[in-house]
């Protein structure tokens, strides 16, 4: 195992002694804002990791009601950087850093490219769009700490995409996923091998996504591709990463500590079991966050990972919290969707679930695009679809298969659930 710093290398003694010392110091610095020394004058002395489960988690809300700069644990002035939360809902939130925050953060995400094999001779292609979105900003520096030459191509066009990885011949790439399948379309219908593609290497994140949608992309894209999870609140991308093994994500445990709980009344959980994954900064001087509610399902891995690294593994994200529905009493996430449709050959890469409600039954639409040489005129297709979703979901939803290319594209994140249901508007 070739390391990139010392701490990927810890062993689990050494972590959890740098996480009680960095513990210390991070809530030193919360102590200094009105909020943290609040909650931390109210639950008493934390001294320890495990004294941390007394203090009340930190929301998403709470970050909202100290919008813009209410949770700043240092002098504006020391500020270098804002970032905010794509939030699809609600107010913004606003995350800052300092010079070292933004240098460590760097670093994480260096780490994370050089443990899947990434080195300075790479030349890397960012297609996240740059802004306040974390993926733009937040990988670049990585890749450029890292050595790699780093092509800033930001956001959609998808033959200026290509046409830079030809011409510069990259072997890396950070892609969304959603986008990543439409990519791998577009390489299709240009007639481009994915053996002549030059791209050895696609991190894919920001977005759930499963192991069959992860597949489709090594396919259409001739790479491997390896599953980056981050969220502003805890810096970005850089948190959590797979390596080569592609079993599992480690997360720094160094930069990190994590827990995961029971959704409904947030115990503490076993390893093997899902829950909401809840975090908190160990190396943030500008803003520390302490036991933030991500809103992330995940389970801990049990064991240790092949690849030699101590830092514990967590499962791919299975959803947010707020993107399960309930329908007819039945909860359903969106990626057990996705899963039954990436598994059909026929079925194209772009999908949208719309729930609605007509003369007061709750009905769930699947609106799926079909390949490019299969037909949204074949029934037996359609009803293979529909059977196989009832097996998975326990329902029987409305199946409507929609020609090649016939379903809007998000540029960023897909949406990928539309709820009628709602007369207003959500905000959470
Ligand atoms: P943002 O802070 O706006 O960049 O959004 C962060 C959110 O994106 C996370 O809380 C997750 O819900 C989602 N996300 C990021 N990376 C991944 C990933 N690899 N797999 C699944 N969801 C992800
Ligand atoms: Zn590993």
């Amino acid at each position: 195992m070739e390391l990139f710093d010392r701490e990927e290398g810890l062993s689990r003694a050494e972590i959890e002694a740098m996480q009680e010392s960095r513990l210390r110091e991070t809530l030193r610095l919360a102590g200094k804002t009105p909020f943290y020394a609040k909650r931390l004058a109210e639950t008493g002395p934390i001294k320890k990791v495990a004294d941390l489960s007394r203090l009340p988690f930190t929301t998403k809300d709470d970050l909202r009601a100290h919008y813009p700069y209410g949770l700043l644990a240092t002098e504006r002035d020391n500020i270098v950087r804002m970032h905010a939360s794509s939030g699809t809902t609600g107010s913004p939130t606003a995350i800052h850093y300092t010079r070292e925050d933004i240098d460590t953060w760097a670093r994480l995400m260096a780490r994370c490219m050089h443990m899947v094999g990434i080195r300075p001779r790479d030349v890397f292609q960012n297609t996240s769009g740059y802004g306040l979105f974390t993926g733009g900003l937040g990988i670049h520096f990585g890749a450029e700490y890292l050595g790699c030459l780093t092509i800033p191509a930001g956001a959609g066009n998808t033959r200026r995409q290509l046409k830079l990885i030809q011409d510069f011949g990259v072997t890396v790439i950070h892609i969304i996923p959603s986008y990543a399948l439409y990519m791998g379309e577009t390489l299709q219908q240009d007639r481009i091998a994915p053996d002549s593609f030059p791209v050895k290497i696609a991190l894919i994140g920001a977005e759930p996504h499963t192991e069959e949608a992860r597949q489709r992309i090594e396919f259409l894209l001739g790479c491997r591709c390896y599953n980056s999870y981050g969220l502003s609140e805890m810096n970005g991308p850089g948190v959590a990463f797979e390596c080569t093994e592609q079993n599992g994500l480690h997360v720094w445990e160094d930069a990190y500590i994590f827990e995961i709980v029971d959704r409904h009344d947030q115990s503490p959980l076993e390893a093997g079991q899902w829950g909401e994954l809840v975090m908190t900064t160990l190396t943030r001087q500008g803003m520390p966050v302490l036991r933030y509610r991500t809103g992330d399902i995940t389970r801990l891995i049990a064991g240790d990972c092949a690849c030699g690294r101590r830092h514990r593994r967590i499962d791919r994200i299975a959803g947010r919290v707020d993107d399960m529905f309930i329908l007819k009493g039945v909860n359903i996430y969106p990626l057990q969707i996705e899963r039954v449709l990436m598994s059909f050959p026929e079925v194209g890469q772009n999908y949208v679930i719309e729930l609605d409600n007509q003369q007061g039954k709750d009905i769930l639409k699947v609106r799926v695009e079909v390949g490019e040489n299969s037909s949204a005129g074949d029934n037996d297709l359609q009803k293979a679809v529909t059977r196989m979703l009832k097996d998975e979901i326990l329902l029987t939803p409305q199946v409507e298969l929609v020609s090649f290319g016939g379903l809007p594209k998000a540029e960023g994140k897909a949406v990928r659930l539309i709820d009628k249901r709602r007369t207003t508007p959500a905000i959470n």
